[in-house]
């Protein structure tokens, strides 16, 4: 909800003055407003704007908002002009309801979300033998959609498709190891624990 476009002089719901793209810097710039979506600079501009979506506490209201105006134009609600027709049309012609459409909702922020971590676990990993995979980037520490991730738990998430609980450990031996399927997190190995103990 940007305040280039859906401006103050609209019915105004209370939800907007909870709204992140307000805030000092943001408000009132086209940052929600790429002008395609061709070159790099858009889609990374673009990326940003929905990162930040996702993390604003109306994101919910100002998506089903955005629908609800058919607006055609800018990111709403972390969702962009391709995405809110699609989920129009779906709506449509499957005669959803409005809380199967917030559940479509939030399945697109979820696959939104993953995209820039698996970007970064596919330019940051060599497939090594035996299934190992070796983290080739240099940091200890990676800022992915607002949220930081060392390799391990980058690797877990990308791989588990959740975000770890608990310390991520490789569990095949070798200790540099990422690959997904050789991680566990603290919930995995406490839920063996006590399988195994229960055997
Ligand atoms: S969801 Fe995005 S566009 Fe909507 S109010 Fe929040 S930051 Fe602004
Ligand atoms: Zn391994």
């Amino acid at each position: 909800m940007s305040e280039t476009r859906a401006t103050s002089t609209d019915h105004t719901p209370d939800w907007r003055v909870q709204a992140d793209c307000r805030r000092p810097g943001y408000y009132g710039t086209d940052h929600w407003f790429p002008t395609g979506t061709k070159t790099r600079a858009d889609r990374e501009q673009a990326a940003d704007a929905k990162a930040i979506c996702r993390e604003c506490p109306v994101a919910m209201q100002c998506a089903q908002w955005a629908l609800a105006r058919r607006e055609d134009d800018g990111i709403y609600g972390g969702l962009d002009v391709q995405q809110r027709a699609s989920l129009t049309r779906k709506a449509v012609k499957l005669r959803l309801t409005d809380a199967q459409v917030a559940s479509l909702i939030r399945a697109i922020w979820a696959d939104d979300a993953r995209g820039p971590l698996v970007d970064t676990y596919l330019r940051s990993t060599d497939q090594g033998e035996g299934g190992h995979v070796w983290w080739r980037g240099r940091k200890s520490s990676y800022t992915v959609g607002g949220r930081v991730f060392t390799p391990m738990q980058l690797a877990f998430e990308v791989g588990r498709g959740r975000a770890p609980e608990g310390p991520v450990r490789t569990s095949c031996g070798e200790p540099y190891c990422v690959a997904s399927e050789h991680l566990t997190d603290g919930a995995m190995r406490w839920r063996h624990a006590h399988l195994t103990a229960a055997a």
